[in-house]
């Protein structure tokens, strides 16, 4: 009975293991395990076999291979990734991720791999040309006093573009109330195609993937935001920060950063 009772308590000790790391299925294999979120084209998204591809995942491949590792990535959602990463669940978090402050607070940040900018993406024949358009009036000092009372900004939830799209309008923010959250840029942008937003802030890349699929839209030239990409680890985990950025330093240096990047941003 005792012996029931033990084996029955390891296969629920493995279950749970299972589902709460994510690790190598084989244990001799050396695995790094990336979390992405693979709605972000070209950055990490799925193929037509639902792979999970893209700019990122070639680099990542590139560093593990650097390293000596195999690579594993699991796709979650974008605004849980840095949690996980400050848990210890996955190793590295890499999704076209901006560094900031706020971030930093909790995980650690390689050198950038990739420079990103915060675009604005409005209907063909909006009467919002340019970033100012947003805004009803200006202070001395040329910052906004506050936002157009019409306006709807559609985000996704946790990204960059959120927080400084839900900002203040004295710091070029529409106010948290003006600012739609939406799961996935995606949704965003398809609630921009429906007509149910002004207008959707998202980085320049994925910005150009969605509106080749989704007539009627357009990026207007102003970019909001500029910014820098980078992956993230663990704070504990110096040691794999370091083997990054050398594998990364490698990556420029051989070209081969800039042959990744050619093949999915410079199209
Ligand atoms: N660059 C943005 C950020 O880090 C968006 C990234 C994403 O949605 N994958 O917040």
């Amino acid at each position: 009975m005792k012996k029931i009772f033990s084996t029955i308590l390891a296969g629920i000790t493995v279950f749970f293991f299972c589902f709460m790391t994510a690790s190598c299925s084989n244990s001799n294999e050396k695995c790094l395990v990336m979390a992405t979120d693979a709605d972000f084209p070209p950055f990490e998204y799925l193929d037509e076999n639902r792979n999970i591809v893209g700019f990122d995942v070639e680099v990542a491949e590139a560093v593990s291979e650097k390293l000596g590792m195999t690579l594993k990535i699991e796709s979650i959602a974008f605004d849980d990734i840095i949690d996980e990463i400050e848990n210890g669940k996955y190793d590295f978090g890499m999704a076209g991720l901006t560094v900031n402050e706020e971030r930093k607070a909790q995980v650690m940040f390689s050198d950038t791999y990739a420079t990103g900018i915060q675009s604005i993406v409005v209907k063909d024949g909006s009467e919002y040309t340019e970033l100012d358009d947003f805004f009803d009036g200006f202070d001395e000092s040329g910052n906004p006093i506050a936002a157009k009372t019409n306006i709807t900004i559609g985000v996704q939830k946790g990204t960059t573009g959120d927080t400084y799209a839900s900002a203040e309008p004295v710091d070029w923010g529409f106010g948290e109330e003006n600012v739609n959250k939406y799961d996935t840029g995606e949704k965003a942008i398809q609630s921009l195609a429906e007509g149910k937003v002004t207008a959707v802030i998202i980085d320049s890349e994925p910005a150009k993937s969605f509106v080749d699929k989704y007539a009627g839209l357009k990026i207007l030239e102003t970019p909001y935001a500029n910014e820098s990409y980078a992956i993230c680890v663990n704070k504990k985990n110096t040691e794999l920060l370091g083997k990054i950025n050398n594998a990364l330093d490698e990556l420029k240096t051989d070209g081969k950063l800039e042959e990744i990047y050619n093949k999915y941003i410079a199209r």
